[in-house]
Order: C-alpha cells, then structure tokens, then sequence
C-alpha cells in the first residue's frame, strides 16, 4: 500500500515524510482493516512530525482522523460489517483495567496507545484499528467533511464541556483552527457568545463568518470579561492574556497536546477563583456524543483537500497559518 512514513523527527521543512509504498498492516484479534478515504491533519500530527512529542514507535505512519470503509474483520471482530463506514480517532487502545479507566476516565488510562502516534495512522491507504475504538460516521456527512470531526471536532467538544460554559455566557477562543471552527458551531447551537483572538486575519474573518461576536488578535483584551476561555493554539505566552479576560470565577481550559512554556503568572490573574485545566485526549463516549451533535446541527467543516502525497506540504501550511479551517488528505483515488 502507498504511506507516508516518519523515519524520525525533524523540522516540516525538510519533508521529512517519505511517500512509498509498505505492507498492508496485519490484524490482531478484535481489531478490523480498514481502506482509507481520507485522513484529516492534525496539529499533533505536526508535533509528532516534528518531535515536540517523544517518538513511541519508529518508523510511524501518523494520522488520527481517519475516515474510510471495513475492508475485513480480524479474528472475534464482529461490530461491523464489511463495507460500512467508519472513523477512527487519536484514542486507539486503552486497557480498560486501569483506576482512570474503572472510573470512566479512560481518557486518562494508564496505559493507553494512540492512532499515528504509538501505532501506526491514517496517512496510508489501509489502517487496522480496534473495531471497539471505532467510530460509526453519521450519513449526513461526506467523507471530506467527517474527518475532521475525529480529533479537531471531539478535543473542541470536551474543551467545551470543560469549560461548563452555558447558554448566553461569553467564551473565549484563543487561536481559529480547524477545532475552534467547529467548537464555534456547537457553541452558537447552544446559544453561546464567542469572542475570537488569533493573530491571522483570515481566520478572525472566519470566525466572524462562523457567528462569533468578536474577533480579535491573540493578545487583544476582548471588550466584555469572559465567563471561560479556551486555548487552542500551542502557545504558553497566551495563558496570562487569557486569564486577564475572565471574570471573578471564570474558567481557563488549555485544549492542546503540547504548549510552549508558560511565563510566570502574578497570581493576581489567578485569584478571585479562576481556574486552570488541560484537556487530555477523550473518552469514546464524548466521540459518540459530538458526532451525534454534529449531525444534528449539523456542523460544517471548512476543508483544504490535499493528495496524500503532498502531506508534508499540508503539514508546512497549518504551520504557517495557512489553512482557512482543517485540512485534510484524500487518500482514496
Ligand atoms: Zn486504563
Ligand atoms: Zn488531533
């Protein structure tokens, strides 16, 4: 089959993924083959890419957005049929042994293992993947505009329920991407106020074509206080920025994988009860949940379709800003 390949980490520029051609994967027990349509790019995919995350398994195929069809079922897997349509996420295995896991916080587990991270993605034209980890997608969505509802969609769905944000509350988007120009349109569903900061004009247009109330740059204080915020770009520097906008009792929700250094906080900008959380991978249950929101709003992701061999030209453009929403691969001709 035709893949891109990580060998090792190093910068985008210097493409470091190889299109070539690989074994199709084999399948273990409970897990099913899947032919991939298209696999959406993923912000951590560039973190993987590029080694802002430890390598786990060498080579990697990376991707974790990843819509396409049941090829074949391995041993003990029967959940789908052969032909049905399916999306496989960044929550590839956990062990469902764990205490996280026992209290159904399996987004924590001990020992989980991660589509295109530690096993083996969607930037391939066969993925094998645990059929319970599996995702049925919702008719109403083409395959282009599924994909990146599997990470960008369900990361902005906990984000926002993080956030406890509620119907006629003002929420803070730091940084316009492929997640927050979804979490927006569940955001105005639930009657929400959105106020954008990212530094790209482009995408402070989108934000106001997607209904947000303002849109800003990154560090521009938004002219009401905030009841919470969320930060999807990987920028540390934005925390205290984004503390300074919420109100007494406001909640701050970090909803990336990776995030540069924060600077020192004067723990005034903390005080009066605001909180900090991160946001961890997600339960499968929250997939279920968002797709099922998605396809009742429903949700439209804006996409760049890229040929699967031009990944790292795809991976260079989020980079640089350059991506109006998600962009995503076609993998199938
Ligand atoms: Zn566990
Ligand atoms: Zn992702």
């Amino acid at each position: 089959m035709k893949a891109c390949v990580l060998e090792r980490p190093a910068p985008i520029e210097t493409n470091p993924l190889k299109f070539t051609e690989i074994r199709e994967p084999d399948l273990a027990a409970g897990e099913i083959l899947i032919r991939v349509n298209c696999c959406a790019v993923c912000r951590t995919d560039l973190h993987v890419v590029e080694g802002e995350l430890p390598p786990r398994k060498s080579p990697v195929i990376p991707g974790h957005q990843v819509v396409g069809v049941v090829e074949r079922a391995g041993k003990n897997a029967r959940r789908f049929l052969q032909g049905s349509r399916v999306g496989v996420a960044w929550l590839h295995h956990v062990d469902g042994i764990c205490a996280y896991c026992l209290r159904g916080q399996e987004n924590l587990c001990d020992h989980p293992s991660f589509t295109g991270y530690t096993d083996d993605g969607g930037y391939a034209e066969y993925i094998s993947a645990p059929e319970d980890f599996v995702y049925s997608i919702p008719e109403i969505f083409s395959d282009e505009q599924a994909a990146p509802l599997l990470c960008a969609g369900i990361i902005g769905f906990r984000s926002l329920r993080l956030s406890e944000i509620k119907s006629g509350e003002r929420l803070g988007f730091y940084g316009f991407g492929a997640a927050a120009h979804i979490a927006i349109q569940v955001a105005r569903h639930w009657d929400v106020q959105v106020y954008a900061s990212t530094r790209d004009a482009r995408h402070q247009r989108l934000a106001l074509d997607l209904g947000a109330h303002w849109a800003g740059g990154t560090l521009a204080e938004p002219p009401e206080k905030l009841d919470a915020a969320i930060i999807f770009a990987p920028a540390g520097e934005i925390v205290p920025a984004a503390l300074k906008a919420l109100r007494k009792g406001g909640r701050l929700v970090l909803g990336g994988i990776h995030m540069s250094q924060i600077p020192p906080l004067d723990y005034g900008l903390l005080y009066q009860e605001r909180v900090i959380r991160s946001v961890a991978n997600n339960t499968r249950q929250d997939g279920e949940d968002f797709l099922r929101v998605a396809a009742e709003i429903p949700v439209r992701t804006r996409v760049q379709i890229f040929p699967l061999s031009e990944a790292n030209q795809a991976l260079n453009s989020l980079k640089n800003d350059a991506i109006p929403g998600a962009a995503v691969l076609q993998v199938k001709s």
